[in-house]
């Protein structure tokens, strides 16, 4: 019989390595789950600078900014890029936020916005300017068409990435506090949060994360191991088979 494999467990407060069995954690070290104000604020302030960069991809289009060491479709391509990369950061900022203090599952449209502001985003950050370009008759061919295109890739890319692929509500962030009360455990690339560490699911982990549950929800595991908490006779607490 193989030996047992020995995981590392790495703590998600200090990001160091603690030693298997002797995993103590300062009862006085409250979850640094983040800032989930600081988050959203710095979600807004991204996606307007987004919608800025939009803005001034149509001012090229449309003649009326002229940057003289490049060419007009190159800087319009370099606005569209920089709109991208402010709406991604952006969405990612926010899903951390709707992670870390979700919304409610009461107020519907509330939850809907909340989980879909990004992909709305996204929208509101190339739509516009895609409409606009395809509308004028002025401009040339190739100049509508390379930017028309760039646009509907980066709007693609930006609705993909602000999608939250493990969305929770507040009512689900607060049973799983409340049904759980140790530490839980995550593998790098696993979308689930473990209760225990010799769980048959985390087998092909070697490295481990712990935290409280609040911490693994901040870290994008939303949802309970069906194996733990089949272990444990844990129930209300949204679950998932894989790790
Ligand atoms: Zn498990």
């Amino acid at each position: 019989m193989a030996e047992e494999k020995k995981k590392k467990i790495i703590s998600a407060d200090t990001g160091e390595e603690v030693a298997a069995g002797s995993k103590k954690k300062d009862p006085k070290a409250a979850a640094p789950v983040g800032n989930a104000t600081g988050l959203r604020v710095g979600a807004i302030i991204l996606w307007v600078v987004a919608i800025v960069f939009e803005v001034l991809a149509l001012l090229v289009f449309l003649g009326k900014l002229h940057i003289n060491f490049l060419p007009s479709l190159a800087q319009i391509i370099i606005f569209l890029v920089l709109d991208l990369i402010c709406v991604i950061i952006g969405s990612q900022l926010w899903k951390k936020a709707n992670h870390i203090r979700p919304a409610s599952e009461k107020n519907k449209l509330k939850f809907w916005l909340w989980n879909n502001l990004g992909v709305i985003v996204s929208i509101l950050a190339f739509v516009p300017f895609i409409i606009l370009v395809l509308s004028n008759k002025e401009a040339d061919k190739k100049t509508k068409t390379i930017a028309t295109v760039v646009a509907i890739v980066a709007l693609l890319i930006a609705g993909a990435s602000s999608i939250d692929y493990n969305p929770v509500s507040q009512e689900q962030q607060q049973a799983a506090i409340e049904a759980i009360s140790g530490d839980v455990y995550w593998s790098p690339y696993g979308h689930v949060y473990h209760t225990h560490d010799d769980c048959q699911a985390l087998n092909q982990s070697d490295q481990l994360t712990y935290g409280t549950v609040e911490q693994a929800i901040a870290a994008n595991r939303t949802r309970l191991c069906s194996f733990c908490a089949k272990r444990d006779a844990i129930t209300g607490v949204v679950t998932d088979d894989a790790d």
